[in-house]
């Protein structure tokens, strides 16, 4: 069965899309942490980071100048963000399709790691 993600990539659900390429998708968190919150997704169902191969560079860099591409079109690349990547149960992963989180539009606080 295909991951929430890949519904998304697939227009079987609706996403705010802000950013596609072949090897790449990005949309609006539903849930919003930051008055920008994306999600940045492979159009490849790698489970966790635990699972990213070498032969899936081409994904992992594409994310990566998605990043640098958005942040620059909202113009929040100079004031700065946040990226995280959850990984499993301790990371606070809900999603297994990987992802990165892009947060900003405002000064954040310190790192989420509550003791
Ligand atoms: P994770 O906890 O796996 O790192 O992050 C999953 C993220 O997906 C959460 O921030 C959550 O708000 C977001 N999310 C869950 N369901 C949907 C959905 O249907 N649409 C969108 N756009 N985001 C979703």
């Amino acid at each position: 069965m295909s991951t929430l993600f890949t519904k998304i990539i697939n227009r079987e659900i609706p996403a705010s899309i802000v950013y596609e390429t072949d090897h790449v998708i990005a949309f609006n968190d539903i849930d919003p942490q930051a008055p920008v919150h994306i999600l940045v997704v492979p159009k490849k169902e790698i489970p966790t980071l635990n699972d990213i191969e070498l032969e899936d560079s081409k994904y992992i860099m594409e994310m990566y100048k998605a990043i640098r591409e958005i942040t620059k079109d909202l113009k929040i690349s100079e004031d700065g963000y946040r990226v995280i990547t959850n990984c499993n149960s301790f990371g606070g992963q809900e999603v297994f399709h990987l992802h990165f989180h892009i947060l900003g539009g405002k000064k954040l606080g310190s790192m989420l790691c509550s003791k």
